[in-house]
């Protein structure tokens, strides 16, 4: 996900043999950048890097964990589940193939090999990586904007918030609408809108440094920004840099009755360590309530939301977990 189509794939070969490593570094090199594990354990901990690699070569005799474990181990991590996995090895029995495939294993490629056909299937795999790569990207983005989309940030707001409980880490959520959009639309028409709408997500995206946070388009002219291990203060720093960003863009809106210019309101929520019964809809209602009331006080400000509507939801969902 994290690599661009123009940049060299990336083979990760695990081989106890230098030689087998040799032969196919010759074969690679030109076209791939190649990183090399000795055996299963180096490789499982090479998996812990990034950017993970496209494709895994990989031997099955080796000692330790053999190649079996390692692909299946491979396999049983969603964070690595989707790199496939090439057994290259001299155990061309009908069993061990169909034991790798087992395993999880794309594609075998029986030693010795062709090199026109082992540089063929290479080929084909990390083409296919790739093409799912984009598709997976695509599906958990926003069409226009190019920001993560309301699906993403649903997926992130719960793994993340997950997190926060396990480890009791603070857990911060800005709501922001622009403001008097409908006019702006009226007034312009709606290609400008979009158009507006784009430079508005990257002023957002733009604000948010920290690779641990996701702003998302939450709905029409909505944004959202997750922010992991982030308390009251951390998310204030974070929505000024917001209000700033947009405001510097300075985007004409004649209609707008809050500036003369393209402008944001914005609700903070904070989850102070939060715990399993508190739900992460709590936090969304508790930040649409305080952008709402940055609505009604005037537009083209932070509201956060106050202690004590957060306090009755931690009591009453604490009351629910234990009824
Ligand atoms: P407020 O300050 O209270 O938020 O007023 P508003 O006019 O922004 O709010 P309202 O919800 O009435 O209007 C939102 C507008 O956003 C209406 C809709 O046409 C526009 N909008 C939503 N999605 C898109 C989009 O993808 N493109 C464009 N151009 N406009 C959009
Ligand atoms: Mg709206
Ligand atoms: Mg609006």
């Amino acid at each position: 996900m994290e690599q661009t189509r123009t940049e060299k794939a990336k083979i990760l070969i695990v081989d106890d043999e230098k030689i087998n490593i040799d032969v196919l570094i010759g074969l690679l090199k030109p076209h791939y950048h190649i990183v090399v594990a000795k055996d299963g354990e180096q490789a499982l901990r090479r998996l812990e890097k990034r950017p993970l690699p496209d494709l895994v070569l990989l031997d099955v005799m080796m000692p330790g964990m053999d190649g079996y474990e390692v692909c299946r181990a491979i396999k049983a991590n969603v964070v690595t589940q989707a790199i496939p996995v090439i057994f290259v090895t001299a155990k061309n029995d009908e069993r061990d193939e169909a034991r790798g495939f087992e395993a999880g294993a794309v594609d075998y490629i029986p030693k010795p090999f062709s090199p026109l056909i082992a540089m063929a299937r290479v080929k084909t795999h990390i083409e296919l990586k790739r093409r799912g790569d984009m598709l997976e990207k695509l599906a958990v983005m926003d069409g226009l904007t190019g920001i993560a989309n309301r699906r993403r940030f649903d997926e992130f707001l719960d793994y993340e918030w997950e997190r926060s409980v396990r480890y009791g880490h603070d857990f911060s959520l800005i709501l922001m609408d622009i403001d008097f959009f409908k006019f702006y639309n009226d007034t312009y028409g709606h290609a400008e809108g979009d158009d507006c709408l784009k430079r508005v997500a990257t002023a957002v995206a733009d604000a948010m440094p920290r690779t641990v946070d996701l702003a998302a388009r939450y709905g029409g002219e909505e944004f959202a920004c997750i922010l992991p291990e982030t308390d009251e203060e951390g998310a204030r720093v974070v929505a000024d840099r917001i209000l700033d960003n947009v405001r510097t863009l300075m985007i004409p809106h004649e209609k707008s009755q809050a500036a003369d210019h393209v402008t944001l309101s914005l609700g903070i929520a904070t989850a102070k360590a939060p715990i399993s019964e508190e739900r992460t809809l709590d936090l969304v209602e508790l930040a649409d309530t305080a952008l709402y009331s940055a609505k009604q006080s005037g537009r083209n400000r932070i509201a956060v939301h106050n202690k004590s509507s957060a306090q009755a939801v931690h009591n009453k969902s604490s009351a629910q977990g234990s009824a």
